[in-house]
């Protein structure tokens, strides 16, 4: 059921020029399931090529055209929602139910850019002058090189894609080398529902590679990233050498801020479920449990309880609720987070282990006591392990949840009214959600301040990343 992924440029699938290929692992073995073709400069230069030639064919068709091919890759998406999701869970590892969850959403995030495409108006200003119109128009920027990595390889790239699409851009996609192959099945809806040839290219190999040949490129006018805010920083500091636009989409270390007000029954169901979905490998996965002295030890217990109850294994398996860790780096990061943690006074409550010794599974963990200095408190852990502290006063815990460069997402959980308001403007993040887990949708902005990036993911302002503003000033002759 998995085939390898080639490369899809200008319309067609196609081996590397060098017919280099890099190998797909299943996570949850550790063994090889398949291939996907590695591009090089001369691969890159094709998708170039077309990608200009796809651009020109791609702004001219109406925007009520484009919004109709896309309506119909949607709908391709959404009849093909089982095959797709076996396919993800079989190389990225995330329970079935979540794989599918992920692809419904997909056929969602590009009927919202399908809407959104009719929808990119200029303005008329009131000129100074009689018989002088002033007009603002949007114009689609042109080409796009987009870099998505492998916790959602959908949901990453269908949200770049389908804003390129809308806005009228054609786009160069590096999709993620170790899930391939879901990121190849949104290409394929794509393409079968209508998109011209070399408007949308789908490339694979060493990401260093190919995003130092992109960036820079003449042709490419428009850089969005997703991943880590080290790899980030490099991107965007390349792109800014060549003046290039850019969305990022950094890491996090969402605080989780638990008053002693809240239900806590929905806060520790709610928050311990959002932890460990998709193994805890979530940019917006909360982190930090910040929990009000008054409800810590309750919270603490009900936490744990969920932690040890969770049931791991195969995402192909239908009673799995958390699947492997999606590459062996991982398991190596987590270890490493909590032996630092453990060495400088973190008392471990529960977890803490791989578990077994064929693919990259990880007990979901809990840990307590850890002080400021350990490395998970200060960097993001991007897997299955929570670190729950208590506090005493509101400014205490604002200054912890500000403590850190990330500004991705924050939770809080409360019955006070003016407590909700008082966290929603105190905490430096790109998105709140309080009293329930509510970011992510399409029509809601998603992204990040300080660190975690620029830019949205999501709503309207995700397709005004794509888009240039030209003045028109027209007298009449
Ligand atoms: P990594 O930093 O090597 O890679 C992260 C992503 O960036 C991958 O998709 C990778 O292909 C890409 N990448 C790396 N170097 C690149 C380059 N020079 N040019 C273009 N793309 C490049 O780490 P990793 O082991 O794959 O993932 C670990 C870290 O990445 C996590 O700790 C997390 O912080 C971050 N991450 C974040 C997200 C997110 O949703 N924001 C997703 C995946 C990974």
């Amino acid at each position: 059921m998995y085939s390898d992924v080639s490369l899809f440029i200008d319309g067609a699938w196609s081996a590397s020029a060098a017919g280099k290929t890099i190998a797909v692992l299943n996570p949850a073995s550790g063994e090889p399931i398949g291939n996907v073709a590695r591009a090089e400069a001369a691969d890159l230069d094709r998708a170039l090529a077309a990608a200009a030639k796809g651009f020109e064919t791609w702004r001219k068709i109406s925007a009520y055209d484009r919004a109709r091919i896309m309506r119909k890759a949607a709908g391709l998406i959404r009849d093909r929602v089982d095959a797709i999701a076996r396919v993800m869970t079989t190389e990225q590892g995330k329970p079935l139910a979540e794989a599918k969850g992920e692809t419904t959403a997909a056929g969602d995030i590009i009927e919202w850019f399908a809407e959104e495409a009719r929808r990119t108006y200029g303005r008329v200003v009131p000129a100074r002058a009689q018989g002088v119109y002033q007009l603002v128009i949007k114009e689609p920027v042109g080409v796009v090189a987009a870099f998505t990595p492998w916790n959602f390889p959908l949901n990453q790239a269908v949200r770049k894609i389908s804003a390129a699409l809308a806005a009228g851009c054609s786009i160069i996609i590096k999709g993620p080398e170790e899930t391939p192959a879901s990121c190849a099945e949104l290409v394929r809806a794509y393409t079968e529902a209508g998109v011209p040839a070399g408007v949308i290219n789908l490339v694979f190999g060493v990401p260093a590679e190919i995003s130092s040949y992109l960036i820079p490129h003449p042709l490419v006018r428009k850089i969005s990233f997703t991943g880590s805010t080290a790899v980030g920083k490099q991107l965007a500091a390349m792109a800014g050498a060549h003046m290039k636009r850019v969305t990022m989409e950094l890491g996090g270390h969402a605080p989780a801020i638990v008053f002693e007000d809240a239900d806590l029954d929905a806060a520790a169901r709610i928050l311990s479920a959002s932890k460990f979905r998709n193994a805890g490998q979530v940019c917006i996965a909360p982190t930090r449990f910040l929990v009000q002295e008054k409800l810590y030890d309750d919270f603490v217990s009900r936490f744990v309880a969920v932690a040890k109850k969770l049931k791991v294994g195969d995402g192909l398996d239908p009673a799995t609720q958390m699947g492997p860790l999606a590459h062996e780096r991982r398991v190596a990061a987590m270890e490493g987070f909590i032996t630092d943690a453990v060495q400088k006074g973190a008392e471990l409550v529960t977890g803490g282990e791989r578990i077994g010794n064929k693919g990259y599974f990880f007990e979901p963990t809990v840990l307590t006591n850890v002080p400021k200095t350990a490395r998970a408190m200060n960097e993001e852990p991007f897997g299955p392990v929570a670190m729950i502290t208590p506090f005493r006063e509101f400014d205490e815990v604002v200054a912890e949840a500000n403590r850190l460069p990330y500004g991705l997402a924050a939770y809080a959980y409360t019955r006070s009214t003016k407590t909700a308001n008082a966290i929603a403007g105190a905490v430096e993040s790109g998105m709140i959600s309080i009293n329930h887990h509510g970011l992510a949708l399409p029509e809601v902005p998603f992204g990040g301040v300080k660190d975690s990036g620029y830019g949205s993911e999501g709503g309207l302002e995700a397709i005004e990343g794509y888009l240039a503003t030209k003045f028109v000033s027209q007298a009449s002759a």
